[in-house]
């Protein structure tokens, strides 16, 4: 690593010349032109320009090669994940193997021999924690140990290895505090108790690499313009913006960095929330078109065909969705309910709204079955009348040449008034005469840039409606879904008996097996159905596995066999469905347990969402913490739809304390989908929560927990919401202007400018 040569360099472009502090209170208009000429950089240019500007060539090829670091800005958002102190030791013994860590200890003591097989020497050299031991090696390196010495303390770096059942590390990099560390006019006490930066490192760049980096960097670094509005910053007792890039790196002691870090964490909410904001004001401002019903009219007359009363939720979010239709700008809501709660009823209404003003409605589906069903439910809800004025189209991969050739046609004539299809609908040759409605079913299956893409087929932005039966935490939702406007149906219609559930833990109670087919077997003698749910097709093929899982699962085949083997079972019908079927088969076998014509459905996931068998009473869901919290719950709500009551088995084989183990008995503790939900993210790493916002990119999260920081995202929005009040294109706020545009890549700003 270069040292202080690039500190000299010149920076060009970087500092402010000499004697340009900034005049406070210009006394004449003209005098501003004098400052900011003086001032010619501002706050993006600094913080945007490239590390090579600033660090050595070499230096900030290795930042950029081993951490994606390119800018000074990059750089500067590089935080360290903890601090440490020179009197204080890490503890060796919780050290995980493979991994790269960093950590601070004490030599105790080095060793020299020379190799057996080949020529050279080894310095074995043991370092501890006080307690535990550590050995680092080096090969053919003996002028080590004249640093290496008993009793001297450094950081230690490097991947954790095991070498005949002993820990080492090889070949580690190492700082090591030496003297001339205590000797800056500073007491021994200063010294062990200033906090060392400890920062996500790379085998490449070690942390005091880094460290020493951001040194220079902060030195070079002019003042830079807090983003934070005065008065937010003040009211919270925000630290400005360079004082806490300091104290986050260059703490003197520890409420440096704490009062740095809460600050910083706040400025990336804030910024976060403001964002997502600007982007549903952007779609606010586009133009759509205006839908509403009218007396007489077709929602009318479906309304009067219905066989039973809209529960007083699903009333409501009509009434809401009803107005956003009816605005001219397009709709962007999110419904969200549980399984069964009347959602996609509310999105058929929608439609109807839609249609009485010649508009066409796509509804899109997750799976082929799924839109399969979603058309013949809505058929027959519809009726024959409405059904030959509305021509309900599907649109799914696995149509014929002829059958689709007949739907698209329907479609880009605008005959077809509601389309349904899976994620076919998005190609390219699909075209829509008057898109008006985009109603979205399961969120969580359709990426951003799908929703996008149909976005895109209305000559005018369609209205959008996503539904989701996985309910979001509202900090959750604020922060991914920011853009989005929020209805909940928090009611079932009234008549549903309810599920209970159980969880059958085979580690403990093998015998409990054989007990499942049973219960299975007198529901199918009362003349009831079951799903049994397996993770795998086959033994070589799983759908929907989750990585923490361990050894093999129930299989489909294997499990349909099984089943039809067991005398307990033997009049009974059973089949099995799963995603490598083909279409068609999928579709009659779904049609067959639709009609009660099969009576126990061995399956995989592909009946996770939405499929509506009210006769079915009981679900065995077979290596149960092989599934995601979300997706038991789905998988559940299969069941007790009808008048009578649910019997939801969760079958495992996990030991208790597992986090797979633990999924399970959360799924069985509770029907509320919103406690599930948060339970979830509680058992997940954060990082699967926000998919890509979380990861890469540079709106990715740094500071900010969107649970533990619940508090905080509300805060930060109230601030947002009340800054954009008073500011809408923030033209009094460019420091906050320029950080904003600054935290999107140029592939999201080009995103947002087109939602
Ligand atoms: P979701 O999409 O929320 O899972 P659906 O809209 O598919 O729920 O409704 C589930 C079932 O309940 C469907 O058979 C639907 O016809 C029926 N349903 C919807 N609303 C009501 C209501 N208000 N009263 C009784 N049944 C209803
Ligand atoms: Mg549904």
């Amino acid at each position: 690593m270069e040292k202080t040569a690039s500190r000299t360099r010149s920076l060009v472009g970087l500092v402010p010349e000499a004697g340009t502090e900034r005049l406070s209170e210009p006394a004449h208009p003209a005098m501003i032109r004098v400052t900011l000429q003086r001032y010619p950089l501002n706050v993006t240019s600094q913080l945007e320009a490239r590390l090579s500007t600033v660090l050595g060539g070499r230096t900030s090829a290795a930042l950029n090669r081993g951490l994606g670091l390119q800018t000074v800005g990059d750089l500067l958002a590089h935080y360290p994940r903890r601090y440490a102190h020179r009197g204080e030791l890490t503890a060796l013994a919780t050290l995980p193997l493979e991994e790269n860590v960093t950590m601070v200890a004490e030599v105790l003591g080095v060793k020299e021999r020379s190799m057996r097989s080949r020529k050279g020497n080894i310095l074995e050299v043991t370092i501890t924690d006080g307690s535990g031991l550590l050995t680092l090696t080096f090969f053919n390196q003996p002028w080590r140990v004249r640093d290496l010495k008993p009793g001297v303390r450094g950081i230690f770096a490097g991947k954790v290895s095991e070498y005949k059942g002993i820990r080492q590390l090889a070949h580690p990099d190492y700082e090591l505090f030496d003297e001339d560390d205590s000797l800056h006019g500073t007491d021994a006490k200063t010294w062990a108790s200033t906090p060392i930066p400890i920062y996500p490192a790379t085998s490449t760049v070690a942390s005091w690499q880094l460290q020493k980096s951001i040194a220079v960097v902060l030195d070079t670094l002019g003042d830079l313009a807090d983003p934070l509005p005065p008065g937010v910053a003040a009211q919270r007792h925000l630290l400005d913006f360079r004082t806490a890039l300091e104290k986050i790196h260059r703490p003197t002691e520890d409420a440096d960095w704490k009062a740095a870090r809460s600050s910083l964490r706040f400025q990336e909410a804030f910024l976060l929330q403001l964002a997502l904001l600007e982007q549903r004001a952007v779609i606010r401002s586009q133009e759509a078109t205006s839908r509403s019903s009218s007396p007489g009219g077709l929602l009318e007359q479906f309304d009067a065909r219905l066989e039973f009363k809209l529960t007083s939720a699903q009333t409501q979010v009509g009434l809401e969705v009803a107005k956003d239709l009816a605005g001219s700008a397009p709709m962007n809501r999110l419904l969200q309910g549980e399984v069964g709660s009347g959602k996609t009823l509310v999105a058929l209404r929608a439609m109807l709204t839609v249609a009485e003003s010649g508009g066409q409605s796509a509804l899109l589906a997750p799976t082929e079955v799924l839109a399969a069903q979603h058309l013949r439910s809505i058929a027959r809800i519809l009726g024959p009348e409405l059904s030959a004025k509305l021509r309900p189209t599907l649109i799914t991969g696995g149509l014929g040449v002829a059958e689709r050739r007949k739907a698209t046609l329907a479609t880009v004539t605008g005959d077809a008034r509601i389309v349904v299809g899976t994620h076919a609908l998005l190609s390219e040759n699909v075209e829509f005469f008057d898109l008006g409605l985009v109603v979205i079913d399961e969120q969580h299956r359709f990426g951003v840039e799908q929703r996008e893409k149909l976005r895109l087929k209305g000559t005018r932005p369609p209205h959008v409606l996503v539904l989701t039966a996985t309910p979001i935490p509202r900090t959750v939702a604020m922060t991914v879904f920011g853009d989005l406007e929020i209805s909940t149906i928090a009611e079932l219609p009234s008549g549903r008996a309810g599920i209970e559930s159980f969880v059958v833990p085979l580690a403990e109670k093998p015998s409990w097996g054989d007990r499942i087919w049973q219960r299975i077997a007198e529901e199918v003698a009362a003349g009831r159905q079951a799903f049994v749910v397996c993770p795998a097709i086959d033994p070589s093929h799983s759908e929907g596995e989750l990585e923490d899982a361990e050894g093999g699962s129930s299989t489909v085949v294997e499990t349909l066999e099984a089943l039809r083997k067991n005398p307990a079972l033997k009049s009974a019908r059973i089949e099995a469905v799963h995603g490598r079927l083909p279409s068609e088969e999928k579709d009659s076998i779904m049609r067959a347990f639709a009609e009660g014509a099969i009576d126990v459905l061995v399956a995989t996931t592909v009946i996770e969402v939405g499929v509506d068998v009210p006769n079915a009473t009981v679900m065995a869901v077979m290596d149960a913490d092989r599934f995601g919290v979300s997706q038991l719950h789905q998988l559940r709500g299969r069941v007790g739809r009808g008048s009578a009551k649910g019997l939801c088995l969760l079958v495992t084989s996990a030991p208790e304390g597992t986090l797979g183990r633990e999924r399970v008995e959360a799924v069985a503790a509770t029907l509320d989908g919103f406690e599930l939900a948060q339970k979830d993210l509680e058992l997940r790493k954060e990082g699967d929560v926000l998919g890509s916002l979380q990861s890469g990119g540079r709106s990715s999260l740094k500071l900010l927990r969107v649970i533990k920081d619940a508090d905080l995202i509300l805060d930060a929005r109230k601030a947002a919401e009340s800054v954009l009040a008073s500011d809408p294109k923030l033209a009094g706020h460019p420091a906050l202007r320029q950080a904003l545009d600054r935290r999107l890549d140029p592939e999201e700003r080009d995103f947002l400018s087109k939602s």
